[in-house]
């Protein structure tokens, strides 16, 4: 229940605007999706109006037995309902945080998050023809973005195409319903890649390929893309784009980061039109985490948090992106090349300190760690 007043809303002297940063907000709703995915909704104390641009993530701060952690997770609500905003988590198989949540967080607890943040999404590459490509949780951003154009009575034409692996793993199955019944602009197709037994389904089947996509958006060519899923699918879907001479300018991903095992094994069905890659023998570089004892080679211009993982070394990290800090580790020594996205002060950057989410080693590097 709220604990302020109802008029509060209305008073403009009451309600604040909040802004990028770090935001002690509770939990108001949890919402149990499918089998595996949740919503939780946020708000404040007092009035506030969450602005945001359809397709930007928070990144939740969290202790976890005793302790801290950080995770990032898009915003799948729309700031057309700005006085409180949503995330949507999948439990990952034994993943620390997704499951947590799922297990933990109730109405009215209270929790830390950084953000708005991200550069994913539909405010900034405007357009009057949308193509909506999500896989699994990754609904998520182009959700926000197709609640956004729908409450706001927008023109904007726009094809959804979701793909899940069962009907009962689809996310927002009734409000997509809902919303493609409602207006004329606004198309939606549902692909599953498998029907368990007794399971009703009439939408499309298998993976999302070329003859699919050319019968769900046979204008395809002329729309603004913004995809988001599993890495392997993605990247079918980016070469699949790229092979029929998609203007690739046109076309915006979001990576929720690596893919757990499970996962990987699944998605990569989705891959049938992508190709092994250019596989030259590359320049190696060695990487030494000295706290840790531990030294691995990997190929020039590797990510550290991949390279960390090569030599077993575990470093926090959250949005992936350079934005949270929470991968913040210091180089004492070597070449490296970073492309952080404010997530790091300059006075941290003279002190040594690197994102290594955001961090290519491009020579022998020794880090603190
Ligand atoms: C910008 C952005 C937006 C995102 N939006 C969403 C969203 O809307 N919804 C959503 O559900 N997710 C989203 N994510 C993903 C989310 O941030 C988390 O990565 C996800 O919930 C998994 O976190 P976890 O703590 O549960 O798993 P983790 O604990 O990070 O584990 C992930 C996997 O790695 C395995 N693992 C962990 N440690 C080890 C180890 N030492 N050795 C081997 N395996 C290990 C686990 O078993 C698990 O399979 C987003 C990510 C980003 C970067």
């Amino acid at each position: 229940m709220s604990e302020f007043n109802t008029s509060d809303f209305m008073n403009p002297m009451m309600t604040q605007t909040w802004s990028n940063g770090r935001h002690e907000v509770r939990c108001v709703k949890v919402i149990a999706e499918t089998h595996d995915v949740t919503t939780f909704t946020f708000g404040m104390n007092q009035p506030v109006l969450f602005f945001f641009k359809p397709g930007q993530f928070v990144t939740l701060e969290l202790e976890i037995d005793g302790e801290r952690v950080m995770r990032s997770y898009t915003i799948s609500s729309s700031p057309s309902i700005p006085y409180s905003f949503s995330i949507t988590v999948k439990r990952v198989a034994g993943g620390k945080v997704s499951n947590w949540l799922h297990d933990n967080l109730k109405s009215g607890d209270q929790v830390a998050v950084h953000g708005p943040v991200g550069q994913f999404n539909c405010m900034d590459f405007p357009s009057e023809k949308i193509l909506l490509l999500s896989g699994g949780v990754g609904i998520t951003p182009v959700m926000s973005m197709a609640r956004w154009w729908f409450d706001t009575d927008s023109e904007v034409d726009i094809v959804f195409a979701h793909s899940a692996r069962s009907p009962r793993d689809i996310i927002y199955s009734r409000e997509l319903e809902y919303m493609s019944s409602r207006i004329d602009n606004f198309q939606m197709h549902l692909i599953c890649e498998s029907t368990g037994i007794g399971q009703a389904w009439n939408g499309y089947r298998g993976y999302l390929n070329y003859h699919m996509l050319s019968l769900i958006a046979p204008d395809f060519m002329t729309r603004e893309v913004f995809c988001c899923g599993p890495e392997p699918y993605m990247k079918a879907v980016k070469l699949m784009l790229q092979g029929v001479g998609f203007d690739m300018d046109r076309y915006h991903e979001e990576s929720f980061g690596e893919t757990p095992v499970k996962d990987v094994e699944l998605a990569e069905k989705h891959a049938d039109a992508a190709e092994v890659e250019n596989l030259q023998p590359k320049e190696m570089v060695q990487v030494s985490f000295t706290d840790a004892g531990q030294s691995v080679a990997v190929a020039l211009g590797t990510n550290l948090n991949e390279a960390a993982n090569e030599a077993g070394v575990n470093i926090s990290k959250a949005c992936g992106v350079g934005i949270c800090g929470a991968c913040r580790v210091k180089v004492i020594s070597g070449d490296f090349e970073m492309a952080q996205n404010g997530g790091i002060s300059e006075e941290e950057i003279e002190q040594g300190y690197v994102l290594s989410c955001c961090t290519n080693v491009i020579g022998d590097i020794e880090i603190d760690y």
